[in-house]
């Protein structure tokens, strides 16, 4: 048997998300933290690909995919910008295989 490779985009459309319209379980506190740190580590270390930059360096993000790994609360720590809760049950991800 030869092994398939998979791209993470096809593991990631396995899951199902019910987004809790208007309630965000992330928030960046202050746009301009964001647009001074120098790093922007969220906008590459993100497995479900929440946070990008644009060319001017502000950083944007939209959590509808968000797998609740928790690495952003994480690596923005020594920003403190970031808040972080997880959804309200029965939203969120919805993992199909467990
Ligand atoms: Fe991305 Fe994980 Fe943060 Fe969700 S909790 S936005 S998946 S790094």
């Amino acid at each position: 048997m030869t092994d398939v490779p998979i791209r993470i985009e096809e593991k990631l459309y396995q899951n199902r998300y019910l987004v809790d319209e208007g309630r965000p379980h992330i928030r960046i506190k202050d746009a301009k933290v964001c647009l001074a740190c120098a790093a922007k580590t969220c906008t590459r270390i993100c497995p479900a690909g929440c946070y990008s930059r644009d060319e001017t360096g502000s950083v944007t993000a939209v959590f509808d995919g968000c797998l609740e790994c928790g690495t952003c609360r994480i690596i923005c720590a020594d920003q403190g910008n970031i808040d972080w809760f997880y959804p309200r049950g029965g939203f969120g991800i919805l993992y199909k295989f467990g």
